[in-house]
C-alpha cells in the first residue's frame, strides 16, 4: 500500500501533459471528488488531469509509479457505489478529453471508441449508419463507454440483449506501471489464449485504465409494443415472470414496480392503479410482426397467474403511455425524499421473495424503499428514501442496504447485479465470494498493480 502524498509535484506532469489539463484549483476539484452514490467517504484528489491520448495515460501511470501517488479513473461519475470516489492523496484521472469515435466500421458492425466517449455518443454515430450500439443504463446520456465497460453497466434491455460485456471485443488498457496493451479481439468469434479483455470488464478501474474499446454493434430492432400487467400480490407476479421465461418467451424488456412505488406514482402523476395493486409487470417485445402475439402470450400467462387488470397496447402511442409508469418510478420515489438506489440480482424464482422481504425490512427499520426491478434477469433495484440532513436517516439506510444484502445472498443470489461494488460494497463483497476467489482477486491485483495504485481501496480492501 502507498502512504498518501499530501504535497505533489506536478511539473513534471504539466510538462507532458500541458498546463491546462492538470487541474488544482480546490473549487474545479471538488466537482471530480465523487460519483452520484450517497452513502460512501470520498476526499478531495489533489489534481485532476484530463489525458487526451494513450500516451498522456501512460505518462499518468508513469508519474505515479514513480512518485507512488494513488490513480483514481473516473468517466462522467455517474457510478452509483463510489468506484471513482477520490481517496487520500489521489491524482483524477478524468477521461473527458478522450472523446473520439475512432472508427466505424459498418461491414463489420464494430465501432472502435475512447473511453470518454459518452453511451449516447456512440449510439447517435451507431444510428447514422444505420447500426445500434444496444447496451442502455438509464444514465446513457451522460455515462461514458470507459465508465459502462468498468463497471459492467446494464439496462432495460439487459434481459433479451445481455450486459456490456457482451458486445466488448477487445480492449486497449494503459496498466498501473505504464505499459499500453491491445486485449481481446475485433472479430465476433475468437478463443486465442485467456479472456484477458473481460478480466477488466466490470474491474472498476482497478486494474488498468481503458483507453480504447473495440465494440460490437448490431442492426436496430422494430420499435417495442408493450404491456403492462397489475397484481394483488408480488407473489403472483414472480410467477408470472418465472412462467414468461419457462417458456421460452423473451421480451426486450421486462420490469417491476412493487407496491410502494406504484402508489408513489399514483400519487404522483395520477395512473389510477389503485390502493390494492401489489405489483405491476410491465413488458415490451420488439420482435416486430410478431410483437402483438408475444405480448399476447405474456398476457395470458399474467392473467392465469392471477392479475387483476392486463393491458396490451396495440400501437406506439399506447405502448408509450403504458411504459409511463416505468418512467416515473424514479421522479416518483424522489418527490418523497432523496432516492438512495440499491442493487442485488437473485433467482427468478426469488423475485417476489426479494421483494416482499425489502418491504419486512422498510417495516422493521422504520424507512419507505420502493423496489423497481429489471424482473427478467432477477436484477433489483430496491431504493431508499432518505433525508440527506439527518444522519439517523442515512444510518437507518445503510442498515437497509446491508439488510438487503444479506437477503439476497441468502436467495442464491449477488450483492450487485450491475451498479458495482466500488466502496458501497466491499465489505459485502467479502461476504459473497468464496475465500480461495476473494485471495485470487486480491493475486491478479497485485500482478498487475503490486502498489495498489490503481484505484485503491476500491472492490477489495489490501490484504
Ligand atoms: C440516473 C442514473 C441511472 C443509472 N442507471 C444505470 C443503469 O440502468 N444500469 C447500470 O448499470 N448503471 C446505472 N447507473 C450507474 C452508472 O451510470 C454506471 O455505473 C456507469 O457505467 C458509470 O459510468 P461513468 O462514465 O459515469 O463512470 P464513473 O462513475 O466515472 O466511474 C465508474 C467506474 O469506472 C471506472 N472507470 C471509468 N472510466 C474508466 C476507464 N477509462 N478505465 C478504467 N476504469 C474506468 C472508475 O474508476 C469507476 O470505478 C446509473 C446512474 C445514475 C446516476
Amino acid at each position: 500500500m502507498t502512504s498518501p502524498n499530501s504535497v505533489l509535484d506536478l511539473d513534471e506532469l504539466i510538462a507532458v501533459l500541458g498546463d491546462g489539463a492538470v487541474v488544482t484549483d480546490p473549487d474545479i476539484l471538488r466537482s471530480f471528488t465523487h460519483d452520484a452514490a450517497a452513502l460512501c467517504d470520498s476526499t478531495p484528489p489533489l489534481a485532476v488531469v484530463f489525458p487526451s491520448s494513450e500516451a498522456d495515460v501512460q505518462a499518468i501511470m508513469r508519474f505515479s509509479a514513480k512518485h507512488l501517488v494513488p490513480v483514481v479513473p473516473q468517466g462522467a461519475l455517474t457510478g452509483l457505489s463510489g468506484a471513482a470516489n477520490g481517496t487520500p492523496g489521489c491524482i483524477a484521472l478524468n477521461t473527458r478529453r478522450m472523446n473520439a469515435i475512432v472508427e466505424l466500421d459498418v461491414a463489420n458492425r464494430v465501432a472502435v471508441v475512447q473511453p470518454g466517449v459518452t453511451n449516447k455518443q456512440l449510439k447517435v454515430a451507431a444510428a447514422e449508419q444505420g447500426l445500434t450500439y444496444l447496451p442502455d443504463p438509464s444514465s446513457w446520456e451522460s455515462s461514458t463507454i470507459g465508465g459502462n465497460i468498468a463497471t459492467n453497466a446494464g439496462g432495460l434491455c439487459c434481459v433479451k440483449y445481455g450486459v456490456t460485456a457482451r458486445f466488448v471485443r477487445g480492449l486497449r488498457v494503459v496498466l498501473a506501471d505504464g505499459r499500453a496493451m491491445f486485449v481481446g479481439r475485433r472479430t465476433v468469434k475468437g478463443v486465442a489464449g485467456l479472456s484477458l479483455a473481460e478480466l477488466f470488464v466490470g474491474s472498476e478501474g482497478t486494474l488498468g485504465v481503458v483507453t480504447e474499446a473495440t465494440v460490437g454493434l448490431d442492426f436496430p430492432a422494430s420499435a417495442p409494443l408493450t404491456m403492462a400487467a397489475t397484481f394483488p400480490s408480488t407473489a403472483a407476479a414472480g410467477v408470472a415472470v418465472a412462467r414468461t421465461l419457462a417458456q421460452g418467451i423473451t421480451p426486450s424488456l421486462f420490469e417491476l414496480l412493487d407496491r410502494t412505488t406504484i402508489r408513489a406514482i399514483d400519487a404522483y402523476a395520477k395512473m389510477g392503479f389503485g390502493s390494492d395493486a401489489a405489483a405491476v409487470l410491465i413488458a415490451q417485445s420488439d420482435t416486430g410482426v410478431g410483437a402483438s402475439a408475444q405480448l399476447d402470450a405474456i398476457a395470458s400467462i399474467c392473467t392465469a397467474a392471477g392479475a387483476s387488470e392486463v393491458v396490451v397496447a396495440e400501437n406506439a402511442a399506447e405502448s408509450d403511455q403504458l411504459v409511463q409508469a416505468r418512467r416515473l418510478a424514479y421522479p416518483a420515489l424522489e418527490s418523497l425524499g432523496a432516492p438512495l438506489v440499491d442493487d442485488v440480482s437473485v433467482p427468478l424464482s426469488a423475485l417476489a421473495t426479494m421483494i416482499d422481504e425489502s418491504e419486512r425490512i422498510a417495516e422493521r427499520i422504520g424507512i419507505v424503499i420502493g423496489v423497481v426491478g429489471h424482473a427478467g434477469d432477477g436484477n433489483l433495484h430496491p431504493t431508499v428514501i432518505v433525508d440527506p440532513e439527518d444522519p439517523a436517516s442515512l444510518d437507518a439506510a445503510n442498515r437497509a442496504f446491508d439488510a438487503i444484502a444479506d437477503v439476497a445472498l441468502r436467495l442464491g443470489g449477488t450483492i450487485t447485479g450491475e451498479h458495482g461494488v466500488g466502496l458501497l460494497k466491499r465489505d459485502l463483497l467479502e461476504k459473497e465470494l468464496d475465500p480461495v476467489a476473494a485471495t485470487l482477486q486480491r493475486g491478479i491485483k497485485e500482478l498487475l498493480d503490486p502498489q495498489y495504485l490503481l484505484n485503491p481501496g476500491k472492490v477489495l480492501r489490501a490484504r
